[in-house]
């Protein structure tokens, strides 16, 4: 089912080597030689951002306006697959002389290869992986402070994607309210914050007139604050040494059995999708883990200035329209041509 879309995707991935960065590291995309770090050329704002990624090389990025099935997407119901982290067998080993850390400019990005996962009886090999600022992927219509994204090759070019959210330590839904702060008990906050609640309940709750408040199931089991992820301290205790864009440096000593054993606790949302940057190839298996990470308050500092902003917009439903297509057909509407055309000769307000 893949044999064509790879094979589409990496026409394309090679004919803008130097603008993809999901793929980076892959055979798709080889890393630059002799050391030097690559830094790309698209952004996130403006011009060079997300919504004109097209005009970069429009015969190489012509899926980001047009493709139907582009990532990242809102993570509702009825867009994945279910499936056990554990069934796919990841195994990563420890990078016990740490890992290179590099700046890409668009991107940060630990180079971590050896570990190992099968996805349909085909064995995928991790190249590296990189960090989003915020989320790109929508948990259920809900963005969280980062997310992971840890890239997998095939023998074959396939590429796999799995993602995992990142929320600032404290800050994730059904933490404990911070002492002296807890609402009264019984009130549909204290219920709130006493239950990691869907999300589409709690929007519903928050934005339902006053006597139409949901009713929040109430807990008395208390939920454990979970503690900042080792991996992720120790990655951004050295973010600081690549500040500048095209610099690297190398992590302290990796544990990756801590990440493996948080996968491996939950379930993966698996669909098909594109990579998140250009040339936005679709073919890419997704998953999207249920499990999240944390990481401290002053890590995230440290990762906000460094990466800023590099968060790809949520796209259509899959297998509907790009947002991209249907907007500019809209814009060559009579009613929308009108509509300019009167505004340019100051008759509407
Ligand atoms: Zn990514």
């Amino acid at each position: 089912m893949y044999s064509g879309l790879v094979t589409l995707s990496c026409a394309l991935l090679f004919a803008s080597e130097a603008l993809a960065s999901c793929a980076h590291g892959t055979s798709l995309h080889k890393r630059a030689e002799g050391g030097t770090v690559e830094v790309k050329n698209f952004g996130y704002v403006g011009v060079t951002g997300p919504l004109n990624w097209v005009a970069l090389d429009a015969g190489a990025n012509i899926l980001c306006a047009t493709g139907s099935r582009q990532s990242p997407i809102d993570m509702v119901e009825g867009q994945f697959t279910l499936v056990p982290a554990s069934g796919l067998g990841i195994q990563i080993p420890d990078f016990a002389e740490g890992a290179e850390f590099e700046n890409l400019g668009t991107n940060v990005e630990v180079i971590a290869q050896g570990g190992s996962m099968t996805v349909n009886n085909v064995a995928f090999n991790l190249q590296q992986f990189h960090f989003h600022l915020p989320s790109e992927h929508l948990d259920a219509g809900v963005s969280h402070a980062m997310e992971m994204h840890m890239v997998w090759e095939s023998e074959a070019g396939q590429i796999a994607v799995v993602g995992v959210y990142i929320d600032v330590e404290g800050a994730e839904a059904g933490a404990a309210p911070a002492e002296g702060a807890a609402p009264a008990e019984g009130t549909p906050a204290a219920n709130a914050s006493a239950e990691a609640a869907p999300a589409a309940r709690r929007r519903s709750a928050r934005f339902a007139p006053r006597d139409e408040v949901v009713p929040l199931k109430k807990t008395t089991a208390p939920i454990a604050k979970r503690a900042a992820t080792t991996l992720l301290e120790t990655i951004f205790a050295s973010v600081d040494a690549i500040a500048q864009p095209g610099t690297a440096t190398k992590t302290q000593p990796l544990a990756m059995s801590e990440l493996v054993d948080i996968l491996n606790a939950g379930d993966l949302q698996n669909y098909s999708g594109s990579l998140t940057t250009p040339p936005c190839s679709e073919g890419v298996t997704w998953f999207v883990s249920t499990q999240k990470l944390q990481i401290s308050a002053a890590n995230f500092g440290r990762a906000r200035d460094v990466i800023g902003f590099n968060s790809r917009f949520p796209q259509n439903q899959l297998g509907q329209p790009n947002i991209l297509a249907l907007s500019s057909a809209m814009l060559a509407t009579p009613q929308i041509q009108a509509a300019a055309l009167s505004q340019r000769l100051g008759l509407s307000h």
